[in-house]
């Protein structure tokens, strides 16, 4: 038995803070959650001071394969496997420093990451709990083709999933759009027709496994959204020119439970926004808000390793960019944790400090709710019930 013990908790729903919390961990697990002093007879006492835990973040969409360099597909395509499992590990290594506790990996290659995921199973020091899509799912040289998850037409998409499924990926990626990172690829354009879109959806829930779409563009999500997907990464609602939150198509995600999983936040120092993405964030921030008010599941992702200022282990920089795009604090900190379980398909054990969940915890130096850039300031990280930062 551990009993940790901190100034205050947020336990991953709020609203508010817990004061002189004692959790108390047995096997992995929370066993119990206390307010103020408990007696703690021959138990060992992990006390952390003036800090706040929170539940473990929970990254809903990174690349652990992706190394954050100025070149991220030569170095990936120079690669052999060995070397980018190494760089896989490392990624998973500087994800779980920054309080990063479960990461679900959408860009493998070689079904690396399933490796990773058996390794930080046995060792928690290892890196987060993984959960991972294997290769995404795109056309022939369509968006991140290089990764090797090419595949077209109905009978191709069923077998490709079916793929998946028997390697035990835990969800079905699919570029629905192109997008900016692979040349040639055009991120307002759909990559699919409906048929096989159908075709990825039935047969991935056939396995029991969720789909999620990669769109930033209005046209892939109202295509993603219609054809059945559960969740869909960016969910920007672009168009060439500016944004469309299609009031419709936002209707019809709440409707269907269609969860948003957005990629925010960025290392502080990068270059500023290029002017066509500047120029859309007000639209932005007020289409965030019209998918908050109806009640539209959002939760956050890092998108990590795509770019520099996209370093592994820069999630915490998404927190506080959810403030800058509107959100409050507990918004911004529910999207990290319990709401990010939700959208990862683990909400029944993961994102939250109550008894019966998984015993990943973080400790920050300070309180999130009055200064939510206490975030980067990580001070200790306990998962599985073990101290690992
Ligand atoms: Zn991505």
């Amino acid at each position: 038995m551990l009993a940790v013990r901190a100034r205050a908790l947020f336990d991953g729903v709020g609203p508010g803070l817990v004061e002189r919390p004692t959790v108390l961990i047995e096997n992995g697990r929370i066993a119990a959650v206390s307010p103020g002093g408990v007696p703690l007879i021959g138990t060992e006492v992990l006390d952390l001071g003036t800090a706040t835990l929170l539940p473990g973040f929970i990254d809903t969409h990174t690349h652990l394969a992706f190394d954050a360099s100025d070149d991220v597909i030569g170095r990936l395509t120079e690669a052999d496997d060995a070397t980018l499992l190494e760089r896989v590990r490392a990624a998973a290594r500087a994800s779980l420093a920054a309080g990063v506790t479960t990461v679900r990996d959408l860009g493998d290659r070689g079904y690396l990451t399933l490796r990773l995921r058996a390794e930080t199973a046995q060792d928690p020091a290892a890196g987060p709990h993984i959960i991972a899509s294997g290769p995404p799912l795109t056309t022939s040289r369509g968006h991140c083709w290089f990764l090797g998850g090419q595949a077209e037409g109905v009978a191709g998409v069923r077998a490709a999933v079916r793929e998946r499924a028997e390697r035990g990926a835990d969800v079905v990626k699919v570029m629905v759009t192109g997008g900016d990172l692979t040349p040639g690829s055009d991120p307002y354009s759909v990559q699919y027709d409906r048929d096989e879109l159908r075709a990825i959806v039935d047969e991935a829930h056939r396995h029991g496994l969720p789909v999620t779409a990669h769109a930033h563009a209005v046209t892939g999500i109202r295509e993603a959204v219609t054809t059945g997907f559960d969740t869909i990464e960016h969910c920007f609602f672009l168009t060439e020119s500016g944004v469309d939150f299609d009031r419709r198509v936002i209707e019809e995600m709440v409707r269907r439970g269609v969860t948003a999983s957005l990629t925010l936040g960025a290392l502080p120092g990068g270059p500023p926004p290029p002017p066509h993405i500047a120029r859309r964030i007000p639209a932005l921030v007020a289409g965030l808000a019209t998918l908050r008010e109806a009640g539209v599941t959002m939760a956050l992702g890092s998108d990590s390793g795509i770019f520099p200022i996209k370093a592994h282990g820069s999630y915490p920089y998404g927190i506080t960019a959810m403030t800058d795009f509107g959100f409050t604090p507990a918004q911004a900190l529910r999207a990290a944790t319990s709401t990010a379980a939700v959208v990862c398909g683990v909400g029944g054990r993961k994102g939250r400090i109550a008894a019966g969940y998984d015993a990943d915890l973080i400790a920050v130096g300070g309180d999130p709710l009055a200064d939510v850039g206490v975030v980067r300031e990580v001070v200790a990280v306990v998962r599985s019930g073990r101290r690992v930062v």
